[in-house]
């Protein structure tokens, strides 16, 4: 994948950049990739969408943007049907929520942490794109749970991470988890401190989330390095756990050694994580580093 490419994947460039519309429909099936027991991925602009389909149901996770969501609901169908049809949003960002609409209007329920509808809306507002919109009309603030076929779907919020409504999605039996954008899979992250986002409580979470998962638990990340893909074990989390504990350490260790926040953000890669890339200026180890030390010096 080149470098193009790959900044469309991340849906990074204008949310209104569109690629290959005109060989959507062909091109969209390959697009499909199921990983076990029912469960796969989908990608094609934007973060990773997860599905899981069953006799009567379809459940997703995440709707990337018009275009992709659309190539999505006409795909599905070829590994199942409704009449359930489910949408999770892991959390609020364009890249996530774009493709909202098109679903809603194929019959989706759409649900999401409480702290998402609010988020999107203020978003949107400052993109001036609230038509575009289609927001969660179920929501939870701890745990949202039920069954479909032979599987059991939870979804659980952890607290503020990489904004204040990140959930995670369990499908249970096939001990499978999307993350969300949990995990920018050897990405320099973006920590969304205007979305509530919270290092000290990413770290947390990861860690928790990790102990609740065992060697056979499947992760599938929002985004990730070309290298590295965007799924993975609990591994994965342990090492953007350690990245961001670092990040912090580091940040903390600068401000109390005297360095300007100028100084600490001239900083543009950590030796200890040599797999870590950055594929733009707005996820960056300057970007985090700012972030962090705005989060170490709030009052
Ligand atoms: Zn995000």
């Amino acid at each position: 994948m080149n470098r193009l490419d790959f900044l469309k994947n991340l849906g990074l460039l204008s949310a209104g950049a569109t690629i290959l519309p005109k060989y959507l429909s062909s091109f969209a099936r390959t697009q499909f990739t199921e990983l076990r027991n029912g469960v796969g991925i989908f990608s094609m602009q934007g973060g990773t969408i997860g599905w899981f389909t069953t006799d009567g149901a379809i459940v997703a996770v995440d709707s990337q943007f018009p275009d992709p969501a659309r190539a999505f609901v006409d795909g599905i169908s070829n590994f199942g049907t409704g009449p359930e049809k489910v949408l999770f949003n892991s959390h609020h960002h364009g890249d996530h929520t774009g493709g909202n609409l098109i679903f809603e209007n194929d019959g989706y329920k759409i649900i999401a942490h409480a702290n998402v509808p609010g988020l999107q809306r203020t978003a949107a507002q400052n993109n001036d794109n609230e038509d575009a919109q289609a927001y969660a009309t179920t929501t939870f603030d701890d745990q949202f749970s039920f069954d479909a076929g032979d599987e059991t779907i939870t979804a659980k919020y952890y607290g503020a991470a990489h904004t204040k409504g990140d959930s995670v999605i369990w499908f249970e039996n096939a001990n499978i988890a999307h993350m969300g954008d949990l995990v920018f899979n050897r990405l320099y992250p973006f920590i969304d401190r205007n979305g509530g986002a919270m290092i000290s409580g990413w770290i947390n979470l990861l860690e928790t989330v990790a102990g609740e998962a065992d060697s056979e638990t499947l992760f599938i990340f929002g985004h990730g390095n070309p290298e590295f893909g965007v799924t993975g074990s609990r591994e994965e989390l342990l090492h953007k756990r350690d990245f961001l504990s670092h990040l912090l350490e580091y940040t903390r260790d600068g401000i109390a050694a005297g360095m300007s926040r100028e100084e600490l953000t001239s900083r543009t890669s950590f030796d200890q994580f040599p797999d870590i890339i950055s594929p733009s200026d707005f996820l960056s180890l300057p970007r985090n580093i700012d972030v962090a030390w705005l989060e170490l010096t709030e009052s």
